[in-house]
């Protein structure tokens, strides 16, 4: 077996590939881009060496830097992971003559399939369903709009060197086609330096259904069965499942079988994808083959128990595979959703940013998460902005879908926009129960899938007062009474009240200590409704009994920002003006810094009159503001501190004098 292995790839595809490596004892090496100095993968690999600037085109996608640092750290073999180099025949031919070896196909397989028209030819050959359509070398524009004119609209333009959804237009008549061409041609050669193009016949509710092969260097090949993956958005997959639902048995084997010939008539070897359409009849049609391991690969891995990566290596190795078409065979189902930094609501355009708050649901045999980031790691622009993948398994598709829509709700990200709330909305939907899939779901199910979730923001703004309050006490040490968060007030009873921002609304809460020893016991009054809550908090859970009603929410926080989490919804809240309870508002000689931190703002000049209630300096501690406010009508007779100060709990603030 190999000793070293260099994973030519960043992110959660580098992570999963290393996760393998090491438990089959062998040497992991990380290659990074300055934006990844500080990423998971690098973390995680025994070496790492240092490719170049943030650009793709100046770090990953540079074959030569690549073959160098494989070089430079004696490794004896390179993984690509997906995207990047993995279907690159330059990278391959450089291994071959470096002598390491290329965890993947050999040259003349990647070229092979690196065209969808050549590839087509080849799968003719050997009886693999096509689609109808031209893919022939005339590009004259009447060859072209007359092959569709013959086939009837509606037609697909697709680039011969596309992927990725790229290049790609439908045409619903003839009077569109030359414009349609045109734009598509001229986005595939933006994206791929080519714009020749072939047309199919447009299938109007197809279904995408992909075998997995895996084929070695002796003349085996298998099928490790079939994936599903019809909902996508812009013609890119988000959510993938294993089995495809209502596929027999005799479908599966005849695509699976047809998938093996695929791979077998371009002598292919490792692991590859045979991506079908399969229609409402029940025919499939050859669509391309990728000639790596595929970002939905830990779905069949799941439904078969079978760890791909480890496959992938042995096979590079020389080994036969691991199993005969006879030894394999799958249970339950699973499924994968692609946790996106994107705004479902704005295009799925890309969001950046950086991840203050990253909570993952726990892992089990039923729940995994593949990722490569951690909390505080920023989503750069540079790259794919997936987060992690999300994987799910169950004995069948209700099971794993219950188990799915669990998992999410405990998906908790706050920093960046992502598409967890779209996702949630998919997988809650009628229409993805009953698997009434094609690939037009997201489109047929927009009004669902896009709607705006209706919200109960009264219990958000319990949830979050009451982690104001408790965060603050669990963190305050001193047993100065201004500083215990207990609101305390002489003969008064204890009263906190906060002002959140939601959107434009402005809302109001009041949390009363009912008891001051145990400090659990709160009345709550929010907008119109008052109730009476016991609450704990638990690392960043708060967990209350309302009315005898047992609640949960996760906090997140920053700056005065807040994501609530409860159990149905997430909420945004900013608070706007701090609790006044918990400000120091004493006499004269009482304004005093409640804990340790630092002066915001001053809201008032030395001198100043000033009204009970006003406003006069902004403090932050543990990432919380205290404002602290005249208890009495007065003025502003000193000012000890600047804004950007740092003070003591205890330090005076300013001095007061009453009138
Ligand atoms: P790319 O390589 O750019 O991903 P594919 O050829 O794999 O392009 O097609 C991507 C998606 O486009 C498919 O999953 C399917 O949803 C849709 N598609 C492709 N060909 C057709 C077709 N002939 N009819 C209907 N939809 C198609």
């Amino acid at each position: 077996m190999f000793k070293k292995v260099l994973i030519a790839n960043r992110g959660e595809i580098a992570c999963r590939v290393i996760k393998t490596a090491k438990a089959m004892g062998i040497q992991t090496v990380a290659v990074f881009s300055d934006a990844d100095r500080d990423a998971l993968h690098v973390k995680m690999a025994d070496e790492s060496v240092h490719i170049g600037a943030s650009a793709a085109q100046e770090s990953y996608l540079v074959v030569d830097k690549i073959i160098n640092a494989a070089i430079k750290t004696g490794a004896d073999a390179i993984h690509p992971g997906y995207g990047f180099l993995s279907e690159n025949a330059t990278l391959a031919e450089q291994c071959v003559s470096n002598n390491i070896v290329f965890i993947g196909p050999p040259v003349a397989a990647i070229k092979a399939m690196g065209s969808k028209s050549a590839a087509k030819n080849i799968m003719s050959k050997v009886d693999v369903p096509l689609v109808p359509g031209y893919h022939g070398d005339n590009q004259d524009l009447q060859v072209l709009k007359s092959a569709a004119d013959e086939m009837g609209y509606p037609v697909l333009l697709k680039a011969v060197a596309g992927g990725g959804g790229k290049g790609m237009r439908q045409v619903w008549s003839a009077d569109e086609f030359e414009s349609a061409l045109k734009q598509a041609k001229s986005e595939s050669m933006a994206s791929f330096a080519d714009d020749v193009m072939l047309v199919e016949k447009y299938l109007t509710q197809p279904r995408h259904v992909e075998i997995q092969v895996f084929c070695d260097a002796h003349g085996n090949g298998v099928y490790l069965f079939e994936r599903d993956c019809s909902i996508q958005r812009r013609h890119q997959k988000v959510i993938e499942e294993a089995p495809a639902p209502g596929m027999s048995d005799e479908q599966r084997q005849a695509m699976g079988e047809a998938a093996v010939r695929a791979a077998q008539a371009i002598d292919y070897e490792g692991a590859g994808t045979v991506e079908f359409l399969f229609d409402t009849d029940g025919s499939f049609y050859f669509m391309e083959m990728n000639t790596r391991l595929q970002v939905e690969h830990p779905v069949t891995e799941m439904i078969t128990g079978e760890d791909l990566v480890e496959w992938q290596l042995r096979v590079a190795n020389g080994e036969s595979l691991p199993k005969t078409q006879q030894q394999l065979s799958h249970t339950g189902h699973a499924f994968e959703a692609r946790i996106y930094a994107e705004d479902p609501d704005n295009d799925f355009l890309p969001t950046s940013g950086t991840l203050e708050f990253l909570q993952n649901p726990p892992e089990s045999n039923n729940v995994r998460v593949d990722t490569g980031v951690q909390q505080g790691d920023e989503i750069s622009p540079y790259y794919d902005p997936m987060i992690a993948k999300l994987i799910v398994w169950g004995e069948d598709r209700s099971q794993a879908l219950t188990r799915m829509q669990a998992a999410l709700q405990e998906f908790r990200i706050f920093g960046v926009t992502t598409n967890i709330a779209f996702l949630q909305k998919i997988f809650n939907s009628q229409a993805f129960a009953q698997a009434k899939l094609d690939t037009g779901f997201i489109e047929k199910n927009k009004d669902e899938v896009f709607k705006s979730t209706e919200i109960n923001l009264d219990s958000s703004l319990t949830m979050l007062a009451l982690y104001c309050i408790l965060s603050r006490r669990q963190e305050a040490k001193s047993d100065n009474p201004w500083h215990s968060g207990n609101a305390f007030r002489m003969n008064q009873p204890n009263h906190h009240r906060f002002q959140f921002e939601h959107g434009e609304s402005i809302h109001h809460v009041v949390v009363e200590d009912l008891d001051k020893d145990s400090n659990n016991n709160f009345r709550v009054s929010v907008n119109e409704t008052t109730c009476n809550v016991s609450a704990q908090l638990k690392n960043d859970s708060i967990i209350a009994e309302i009315n005898r009603h047992s609640e949960k929410a996760v906090v997140a926080v920053s700056n005065s920002n807040f994501r609530v989490f409860t159990e149905d919804a997430t909420v945004d809240l900013n608070l706007s003006l701090p609790d006044y309870g918990d400000s120091v508002s004493g006499g004269a000689g009482d304004f005093c810094a409640p804990m340790n931190g630092t002066v915001v703002e001053l809201l008032v000049e030395k001198g100043a009159s000033v009204s009970a209630g006003d406003a006069l300096l902004v403090l932050e501690a543990m990432k919380m503001q205290n404002t602290i406010v005249a208890s009495e009508d007065g003025t502003v007779t000193e000012i000890f501190f600047s804004s950007g100060d740092l003070v003591s709990g205890g330090d005076e603030l300013l001095s007061f004098e009453a009138s």
